[in-house]
């Protein structure tokens, strides 16, 4: 019989890994090796090229064009060194995913003379055919087209394929009126904003500080499996997810997943992207089982946060290519399984200076514990009162499936910091009120460095269920998705702590100028904030449902829908705040609004399509074929004069069979019926939400839940679908 699963089953042997890279013995010896760092840059520019280049790195500063032009041979040598032949301005459109335009090196000359050249101006702007991409109606508005600029803070690389080696520069999408059309423009300015306001505030503590970048260290969670298994899984193929699907027998109860040994496909896998990310400068540092079976997690050391967030998406795409050879296939989507625990993608956060400070490690002495306290408290202030806009930040279709589910962060905006420092912040709460004179100076002598140990503990032991999290050096927003763009979440976590630091230290100004001492304004300003903001630190369980009950009464954000929560972007106050930040226009964020909806619906009409065609090609056709058996063997024993108790199961089945697959039509029917009335609503936002309430909500489930009855009932060789426990136990 023609099975795609037995099929695919019968495969997997031979998907074994038949050849395995050499390992790498030193990592130091290849790290870095495909990328123009400044060492390289050291080697193949002139003087003058190489200064023009670090001052552009360091300090934004122009690039002359003949200089450009320098840049360019050297990169190109470089490039051609190691046998590169094409270059690609490589950016991180709106869509969610990398894109490249190659170009070869090879040109004619006016006269026909074949040369291979690199001009300044190739690398430094291009205008890739970029109108597939999504702009939210805003180039269609303002220009045709847009263009790709380098952005010389993120090092160029080579990309390695078997269809040949290509230079790849980092670059922007903007269009040419100056909007942007992609998720680095953003993050840059959200930087330039935050060092802006963080320098500012240092300057109370420390003369000598005169620059401040935030910092970065993702940890990358996703689901290998079989690519014969995936390809035999429409879902798979075209949502990244399952849609319908029971859970297996064995599913994590055991935990005996996590930490276990990494299976020795996945392991051979491992090793291999690995070494491309390494030759890529990527500082890959930890790999691991996570609770799901057949998830992994893999983390680097964190990085300046421009250059994180690339590498990150360098990682994923890497990571997808590197599997096609193992013939497996990775999947970052949020919530691949139903039963089985979503991926995320913790996104560590601090902010450090030029002259090597960790803001957010608390210090030895009072001066610096003082620092550490000004950024700590204004930080919690800044997610407290734009907690709508950071739970915007993480919204999208496949996190939907994850936040607020009981067994990832919940979608209530809280933070945890420990006891410790929870009693600090009280112990200065306390003092409302009252003045603070030279005497409560003792509070800055806390020895807050103490806490950490503890606070490491409580945080490893038992509280991981914070979706934003103080550990020890650095704040965690765990509950970004694990498909997720993590300039898109920082880009708003670091315009919101700009613009806190920025009316701190208007506000801190204007006591000193009324005479008063420094630190005494600080504490004062500190202790306002602490008050307004304390509704939001939380210590216990995210997952009870008491938390819900009590986050209510808090006044705290708990939104679960992705389409609502998203409306934060557009309002007035959001406006305000990326328009004082010069991080984004209006318009800009009606634009991005626009197609984070677009993109939402399309996710859940996509999912509903394939959900339907499942059901009525594959799920109703096995139900039947088995029902037929079924009522062939009660005939048979009615002819040979049975009693009707010889088939009473046998009809019982039958029965149920008929149960299920008349729900099945039916909700199918509805789903395609509400699908129909959603498209025909103009306006993007209410379309989102009647895909999400009529079309998601009140048929998914639903479906799902019959499918699921019949796979558990309906002969296993009728089925054609691969089952949870052949996709995820795959070996
Ligand atoms: P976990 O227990 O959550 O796995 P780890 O201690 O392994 O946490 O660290 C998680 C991530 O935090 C790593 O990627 C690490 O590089 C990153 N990290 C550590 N310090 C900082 C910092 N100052 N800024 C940003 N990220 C950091
Ligand atoms: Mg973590």
């Amino acid at each position: 019989m023609d099975n795609l699963r037995f099929d695919a089953i019968s495969r997997i042997r031979d998907n074994h890994i038949n050849h395995l890279t050499q390992p790498v013995n030193k990592v130091t010896e290849i790290f870095n090796s495909n990328v123009f760092t400044l060492a390289v840059a050291r080697q193949f520019l002139s003087d003058e090229a190489y200064k023009s280049l670090v001052a552009s790195i360091k300090s934004g500063k122009k690039i002359e064009r003949n200089v450009g032009d320098q840049i360019a041979g050297g990169m190109r040598a470089w490039a051609e060194s190691k046998s590169v032949t094409h270059f690609s301005h490589w950016f991180q459109p709106l869509n969610g995913l990398s894109a490249e335009k190659h170009d070869s090196f090879f040109t004619l000359k006016n006269d026909g003379t074949p040369i291979e050249e690199f001009e300044g101006n190739s690398l430094i702007q291009q205008e890739p055919d970029a109108s597939s991409f999504p702009s939210g109606g805003l180039r269609a508005t303002f220009e045709a087209r847009g263009y790709t600029a380098w952005d010389p803070s993120s090092p160029a690389f080579i990309v390695d394929t078997t269809e040949g080696k290509t230079l790849c520069i980092p670059t922007i999408f903007v269009s040419y009126t100056g909007e942007s059309l992609d998720t680095k423009t953003p993050l840059l300015k959200s930087i330039a904003a935050l060092d802006k306001a963080a320098v500012d505030v240092c300057q109370y503590f420390d003369k000598n500080i005169n620059s401040v970048t935030p910092t970065l260290g993702w940890e990358q969670e996703f689901f290998v499996v079989d690519s014969g298994l995936y390809n035999a899984r429409p879902d798979l193929q075209l949502t990244g997810k399952t849609v319908i699907g029971h859970a297996p027998a064995k599913g994590q109860q055991l935990e005996d997943h996590y930490f276990g040994a990494i299976p020795e496909r996945v392991y051979a896998f491992m090793r291999d992207y690995e070494k491309e990310c390494y030759l890529l400068g990527i500082p890959l540092r930890t790999r691991h089982n996570e609770v799901a079976p057949s998830q992994f997690e893999c983390a680097p050391i964190y990085e300046e946060m421009n250059l994180a967030v690339d590498h990150n998406t360098l990682l994923m795409d890497v990571m997808a290519r590197v599997a096609r050879r193992h013939k497996l296939t990775v999947l970052f989507h949020e919530k691949p399984f139903a039963g089985i625990n979503g991926s995320g993608k913790h996104n560590n956060w601090s902010i450090s200076t030029d002259t090597g400070i960790n803001l957010l490690a608390p210090g030895r002495t009072p001066k610096t514990n003082l620092m550490f306290l000004t950024f700590f408290v204004n930080i919690i202030k800044a997610v407290h009162h734009y907690s709508d806009l950071i739970r915007a930040s993480i919204a999208t279709a496949g996190n939907e499936y994850r936040l607020g589910a009981n067994e990832a962060p919940p979608a209530i905006v809280s933070i945890f910091i420990g006891k410790y420092l929870t009693d600090t912040l009280l112990e200065i709460e306390k003092r409302v009120g009252l003045n603070f004179d030279e005497q409560d100076e003792a509070i800055l002598k806390l020895d807050i460095y103490k806490s950490i140990p503890e606070l490491m503990l409580d945080n490893t032991d038992r509280n991981r269920t914070s979706p934003f999290a103080f550990t020890g050096n650095k704040f965690e927003f765990r509950a970004v998705g694990s498909s997720a763009n993590c300039a898109i979440p920082m880009t708003v976590l670091n315009t919101v702590v700009a613009d806190t630091l920025r009316s701190f230290k208007t506000e801190v100004d204007a006591i000193i100028e009324n005479g008063d001492k420094k630190e005494i304004a600080i504490m004062q300003v500190l202790q306002r904030y602490i008050v307004e903001s304390k509704t939001i630190l939380f210590e216990g369980d995210g997952y009870s449902s008491g938390w819900e009950k009590e986050a209510a009464k808090r006044g705290l954000v708990n939104i679960k829908s992705a389409p609502v929560a998203l409306g934060a972007y557009v309002s007035n106050k959001s406006k305000e705040l990326f328009e004082r930040n010069r991080v984004f226009a209006s318009h800009e964020l009606e634009a991005r609004y626009e197609i984070m909806l677009e993109a939402y619906i399309k996710r859940v009409q996509i999912e509903a399509r394939v959900l339907g065609d499942l059901i009525t090609t594959m799920v109703l056709p096995s139900a039947i074929k088995y029902q037929n058996i079924l009522l062939e063997n009660i005939n048979a024993l009615k002819s040979a004069d049975l009693s009707h108790i010889a088939y009473k199961a046998q009809r019982e089945i039958a029965e149920k069979i008929s149960y299920h697959i008349n729900i099945l039509s039916e909700k199918v029917e509805s789903m395609i019926e509400a699908r129909k009335k959603a498209n025909k609503i103009a306006q993007p936002h209410k379309q989102a939400i009647a895909y999400a309430e009529e079309v998601k909500n009140k048929h998914f489930d639903i479906i799902r839940y019959h499918a699921d009855k019949l796979e558990l009932i309906v002969d296993d060789q009728f089925w054609t679908l691969p089952k949870y426990r052949e996709i995820l136990f795959m070996r």
